[in-house]
């Protein structure tokens, strides 16, 4: 499981344990850090809307609205309702996945032949969710920070490969509405070179940046 902290007023740090998940809140303003610490890991994350989670965030109309597969800095995530959820604000990998559903029991089973199969982000995900009501059926396409995907032009086959992330990478988003935000440290060998390691993650939150800003501190 993971462990979160405080480290300073308005600022928290954890650390995602291989092949867990963890999700927290966060409020329009607030930046959330997610951090390769080794390199060659993957996050999936998602997000929900607070104040009506069948508001969610949407892959297709991301991807569409860029008109890009690979997002990365300045640009923005959306909802299926078309509404900004995060904006990117600093990107030092630059390769991500928006295409691909989040690794799963039977994914284990049915690509990879593991009995059972381990629950994977997916059931990591909705682990992290359930204290908002939110279960694996409504886990969707997740972004997939620092995954690589590569995609064949001619036959459209898609193969998952080693992330280009080296150790400190790391992703700034900026919530856009009030969110929970559940992300993982990926379980799929294929998404991290089989060398499952933890995501760290920092969150700072909007109000202390307007108390810095302000002068006070704390
Ligand atoms: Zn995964």
């Amino acid at each position: 499981m993971s462990a979160a902290a405080d480290v300073a007023p308005g600022v928290e740090e954890g650390r995602i344990a291989p092949c867990s998940g963890h999700a927290l809140e966060l409020e329009p303003g607030d930046e959330l850090v997610v951090i390769d610490p080794m390199g060659e890991q993957v996050s999936d994350l998602t997000a929900f809307a607070r104040a009506d989670t069948a508001e969610y965030l949407s892959s297709g109309r991301s991807i569409d609205y860029a008109a890009r597969l690979w997002l990365t800095t300045g640009d923005v995530l959306y909802s299926n309702r078309s509404r900004p959820m995060f904006s990117i604000l600093e990107d030092s990998c630059g390769r991500h996945d928006f295409t691909l559903t989040p690794c799963s029991k039977e994914m284990f089973e049915k690509l990879y032949g593991e009995n059972p199969g381990r629950p994977g982000c997916e059931g990591n995900l909705a682990a992290a969710l359930a204290p908002w009501g939110i279960g694996r059926d409504r886990i969707p396409v997740a972004f997939n920070i620092f995954m690589r995907v590569e995609m064949d032009p001619a036959s459209g086959r898609v193969s998952v490969l080693p992330p280009l992330s080296r150790p400190g990478d790391f992703v700034r988003l900026r919530a856009e509405m009030p969110l929970v935000v559940a992300m993982t440290a990926c379980s799929a060998g294929q998404s991290n070179n089989f060398s499952y390691k933890p995501i760290d993650f920092r969150v700072e939150r909007a109000g202390r940046a307007a108390r810095l800003a302000m002068g006070r501190q704390g």
